[in-house]
């Protein structure tokens, strides 16, 4: 009798790259986007979350987003809108987040770069607009929040699950940390957090269409974070 053939199998990668945008204010306010700044200095009722507060749009961060659209080949969704995800964490003293999730701004997209001398292209989903949360820092006898950063403007660049090795992810994160920097969009300075990414992982069958489980590893700040993730 033949031996069965070993089954082959092959990792299906996505990633989620949230980038803070180069603004000089927040999203939804006039508060100062700074680093650095004193804990809860930069801060109003509108990124506080107080009831009754109005937020404003910061139309540098439409324009700013609207830019990494084009500069990724996107379609710019000529209606788009936001939408509440509503969560409870010290983080979001709102208890929700302005996002996008049906109607993003920016749709579809691709990257073009090199992996070990081969030209591959990695399509997007799609760039949404939304806000940023506070910073938690976690001691020993206590956590402390810092609301400087709620509400500061941050896009969410969704990749299809295109990618197939740590090698595959790694050329596009770095092709698109140039493009964002290039383009002025962010300083993407990973260790100021500018660039996070949460990555998704499955592994299927070679030839079977259908994706496996996924496996989501959340909030790498550098390259080689999201290239040990995978391996
Ligand atoms: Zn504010």
């Amino acid at each position: 009798m033949k031996p069965c053939a070993p089954m082959k199998y092959e990792a299906c990668i996505g990633l989620e790259t949230h980038v803070m945008q180069k603004t000089q204010t927040k999203m939804f306010c006039g508060c100062k986007h700074e680093y650095g700044a004193e804990p809860n200095t930069n801060v109003c009722p509108v990124c506080l979350g107080y009831p009754g507060a109005l937020p404003v749009l910061n139309a540098k961060a439409i324009e700013l987003c609207c830019k990494a659209g084009l500069l990724l080949g996107c379609e710019i969704n000529p209606h788009s809108k936001w939408d509440r995800k509503n969560y409870f964490y010290p983080d979001m003293s709102k208890n929700y987040q302005i996002t996008q999730a049906d109607q993003p701004l920016c749709l579809g997209g691709q990257i073009v770069t090199e992996v070990n001398g081969e030209l591959k292209t990695f399509t997007l989903e799609r760039i949404h607009q939304e806000e940023n949360a506070a910073k938690n820092t976690h001691a020993a006898n206590g956590s402390l929040v810092d609301y400087n950063r709620a509400g500061t403007a941050l896009m969410e660049i969704v990749s299809n699950p295109c990618m197939h090795s740590a090698d595959d992810a790694f050329a596009y994160i770095q092709a698109l940390k140039l493009i964002m920097e290039y383009g002025g969009i962010s300083d993407c300075d990973m260790e100021k957090g500018h660039m996070r990414s949460d990555v998704n992982v499955s592994v299927r069958p070679v030839g079977q269409e259908k994706l496996g489980e996924k496996v989501e590893i959340k909030n790498m700040n550098s390259p080689s974070f999201i290239v040990e993730a995978i391996n």
